[in-house]
């Protein structure tokens, strides 16, 4: 069960600069003041009411808590420390200062895929943890792989926001991530399984190796469309001109409509493009290389789409602004009751479903 300190958090950390956010959290550096040691702190606003869609709902965040205590992996996250104010909670957790994978990856001139391919056994390794204990991560993507630092190029895994406990027999559909990375069952309403994972495994290995997101559209609903048909290729030769048969054939055994086809963590970990069993597999990911020009684009439009989505932040913010001074009916802090819906676009999302990019 997920305790809470309810001190002050400044009584114990230093609080430092900003480090990343997102939708309704902030993250920072923080310094433990008995110890010196630096950690990230993790703020995260609290949903004030029923009605409201601000803020991340308690009961959410107490399970994104009890979660990361229950995993214990050199590839995942450790949770230090966590508080729970009156507006808000901070979780204390393992700093990690290396930047996202994908972004180291594109600043080298030459990467082939023995390498990648180690980089994503180690993300198996991880969901391997998860999975085994039936705790499925839900929201795999490019910006929650990251790396410890840059010297041990170690993985870590972030965001454990969407991550839910897997019972037998209880059937979970309420849950959206973001819309490039999402399953098809996600998106069909249909149950959620730990192999719901494993569709995100196959997008990010697809964009690793090529630089190419293969479902994305011009917009949201292309993109459903795009995965729901399943609507990917290797043909394009700027692409995948230098990608191995073994590196597609992975890709294959996760790009599955039906979730139980999908190749499991298990069988990840022993395919030959993860771990080579003759010496010709070996030759075949030492000579294929990732199109890491491609990948720079990749993050670079990523970027782009953030950048545009702090401007459209900022447009409803000014727009509720002039809307409240208008304004009659405040709550209790003088904010217009529900004016500054910053939530999913998405008009069926479900409270659980985070920001659709
Ligand atoms: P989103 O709404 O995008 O899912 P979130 O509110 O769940 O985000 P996180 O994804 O956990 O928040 O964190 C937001 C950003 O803060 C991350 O993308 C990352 O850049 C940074 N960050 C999170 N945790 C850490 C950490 N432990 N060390 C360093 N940076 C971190």
């Amino acid at each position: 069960m997920a305790m809470f300190r309810t001190e002050s958090v400044e009584e114990f950390y230093q609080i430092g600069e900003d480090i990343g956010s997102g939708q309704f959290s902030e993250v920072k550096k923080v310094t433990e003041k008995s110890t010196g040691k630096d950690y990230a702190g993790k703020f995260i606003r609290k949903r004030r009411s029923t009605a409201s869609r601000r803020g991340v709902k308690r009961e959410d965040i107490v399970r994104e808590v009890s979660i990361l205590e229950e995993l214990s992996h050199d590839n995942i996250i450790s949770l230090h420390d966590a508080f729970e104010l009156q507006k808000e909670v901070v979780l204390i957790l393992e700093l990690v200062t290396g930047g996202e994978l994908f972004h180291y990856l594109a600043e080298e001139d030459h990467v082939n895929e023995e390498v990648a391919a180690q980089f994503v056994k180690k993300i198996l390794e991880a969901l391997k943890h998860m999975h085994d204990r039936n705790i499925c991560h839900l929201d795999l993507k490019p910006e929650n792989i990251m790396l410890l630092n840059r010297n041990t190029q170690n993985i870590m895994l972030i965001d454990f926001g969407l991550s839910r406990r897997i019972k037998p027999g209880e059937d979970i559909r309420d849950i959206m991530g973001t819309a490039e990375f999402v399953a098809p069952e996600i998106i069909n309403f249909e149950p959620l399984s730990l192999n719901t994972d494993m569709w995100a495994i196959g997008v990010i290995t697809y964009i690793l190796l090529s630089g190419l997101s293969p479902f994305l559209g011009d917009d949201q609903q292309e993109t459903y469309e795009n995965v729901t048909a399943i609507n990917y290729s290797f043909e394009d030769d700027d692409f995948f001109s230098s990608t191995s048969e073994l590196a597609k054939d992975f890709i294959d055994h996760l790009l599955l409509k039906d979730p139980r086809k999908r190749a499991t963590v298990d069988q990840c970990l022993s395919h030959p493009w993860i771990m080579p069993r003759s010496k010709k597999q070996k030759v075949q990911r030492q000579t294929s290389h990732l199109k890491l020009e491609n990948l720079r684009k990749f993050n670079a439009k990523k970027r782009w789409k953030q950048s545009m989505k702090v401007v459209s932040i900022c447009n409803k913010l000014s727009k509720n602004a002039r809307l409240r001074s208008a304004s009659t009916t405040v709550d209790v802090n003088g904010l217009p009751i529900d004016s500054m819906h910053l939530g999913p676009v998405d008009k069926n999302s479900s409270p659980q479903t985070k920001d659709i990019k």
